[in-house]
């Protein structure tokens, strides 16, 4: 049954209507506005943080200059003898801080500041333990030519008892080229032959970054190397890809500091000025 509404009813119903059309409208009318009040602070935010981004760029020339940490003042070289005020000498007239790898006298002769190989005595460590250093050695292969390619005037320096920066004559004696004077041994040629001639002075200034493990032994950072070989950059922070092997790809299995070692290859290289900066 349909009611008949009365003159009030239809009036109320009729301005409802009206009412709800207004209020639709309205909606309608402020969700456009909000949208684009929306959008204004959008594009507002987006300058500001242009804005921002180049206004960063410091104008002081003080907010760029780190005044946080010294470095440490050194005496430095002023002639190819001198050492360093912070070395630790491993090798000079007074002193021959080496030993047998079972911690007992070196058996290789020292005479007058020069170590020269004892063949079949064994290699020899440094009596301290390094990680990032700067090492400097001399050494010499021997006058007397014997043999040819790794067969002559072998010899070698680990840095932490592990990886080989070959020692080798290489005056006019070939051999592969990452076993040559100055390679990372089976890694890395030299970049230059730079040897000296048969019997005289050759001068190693090694700047070595230890390699970084993580906590459970995994490596994160190989070590890496800059050779210079009597003044002329051999090696360029070359990356050591894990252990010196003969036989085999490098290994890379979790250590810390460790001695220098320097290699009994059978071959009579001497050995002077030996000294390392701890980095
Ligand atoms: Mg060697």
């Amino acid at each position: 049954m349909i009611k008949k509404l009365n003159r009030n009813e239809c009036k109320i119903k009729y301005n409802f209507k009206i009412f709800s059309f207004n209020f639709v409208k309205i909606i309608k009318y402020k969700t456009g506005k909000m949208l684009k009040l929306i959008i204004t602070l959008k594009i507002v935010l987006i300058f500001n943080i242009l804005l921002n981004s180049q206004s960063s760029e410091p104008v002081d020339p003080k907010s760029t200059e780190d005044w946080s940490s010294a470095p440490r003042l050194i005496n430095g070289l002023k002639s190819a003898n001198d050492v360093p005020s912070d070395a630790v000498i491993l090798l000079n007239k007074d002193k021959m801080n080496w030993l047998k790898k079972d911690g007992s006298a070196s058996e290789w002769d020292f005479d007058n500041g020069i170590l020269t190989v004892k063949p079949g005595a064994g290699d020899i460590i440094s009596k301290y333990a390094f990680e990032d250093c700067h090492l400097h050695l001399e050494w010499r292969s021997p006058i007397l030519i014997k043999g040819e390619g790794q067969g002559r005037g072998n010899s070698g320096i680990f840095l932490q008892s592990r990886y080989e920066i070959q020692i080798l004559d290489c005056f006019n004696n070939e051999t592969y080229y990452n076993g040559q004077a100055a390679s990372v041994y089976k890694q890395h040629p030299p970049l230059f032959n730079a040897c000296s001639k048969t019997g005289e002075w050759n001068t190693y200034d090694i700047i070595y970054k230890a390699p970084v493990f993580d906590m459970v032994g995994n490596k994160i950072a190989s070590a890496r190397a800059t050779v210079i070989h009597n003044g002329i950059v051999v090696q360029n922070n070359t990356e050591i890809f894990g252990t010196t092997e003969y036989i085999g790809y490098p290994k890379n299995i979790f250590h810390g500091g460790a001695p220098l070692i320097l290699q009994d290859h059978g071959d009579l290289v001497s050995f002077r000025n030996i000294w390392v900066r701890r980095l």
